[in-house]
């Protein structure tokens, strides 16, 4: 069977990469901390998923959260078999139950993240012995350019006179300004 030539192929885990930081690129724009996912199978993407938690006045509205739904949706399945999930940034703990829920085999993240990351940063949740799940996980990949979106966009909202008009800070900022304008590499 032929695909459809506006399908784009995943080749790589930086394509993966790239179409997550597509997706980064989209909640930026949105007034949203920056972090973009997408869920691939077979070389394809099958979900999209930007962070969209203040517009969408929804907690849970992570970028892997919005990614493992649409391509539930579109699978009409809620189990994410032999898919992988690429993340701009290291997921949180919700992320990682989600993502072993829906039996995601791998998933990819660009830059960790020091404050709530819960793959390697704060703990490896993903290997908790009691879980039924093997998920494996893997980080740097296009680290810079997934780093330097969250630091692009914080430095800009910080230089923002109070005042004007625009989203909220979120209360708890994953991936907060001070960690990561603290910590170039
Ligand atoms: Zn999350």
């Amino acid at each position: 069977m032929t695909e459809p030539p506006s399908a784009p192929h995943i080749m790589s885990d930086d394509d993966g990469m790239a179409a997550a930081l597509e997706e980064a690129a989209r909640a930026a724009a949105a007034g949203e901390v920056p972090v973009g996912a997408v869920v691939v199978r077979d070389g394809l993407i099958i979900g999209r998923g930007a962070n969209r938690p203040i517009t969408t006045h929804d907690p849970t509205a992570h970028a892997e959260i919005v990614a493992l739904r649409d391509a539930a949706l579109a699978l009409q399945n809620y189990r994410l078999t032999g898919t992988t999930l690429y993340v701009t940034v290291e997921p949180c703990l919700m992320c990682v139950g989600a993502l072993v829920h829906a039996r995601v085999a791998r998933v990819v993240f660009g830059a960790p993240e020091p404050k709530a990351g819960a793959l390697v940063s704060t703990q490896r949740a993903h290997e908790a012995p009691w879980l039924n799940h093997q998920l494996v996980a893997q980080g740097g990949v296009r680290e810079d350019e997934c780093r330097a979106l969250m630091q692009a966009f914080f430095r800009e909202r910080r230089q923002k006179p109070a005042g004007l008009p625009g989203p909220s800070p979120p209360e708890d900022e994953r991936a907060g300004p001070v960690v990561y304008l603290s910590t170039p590499r």
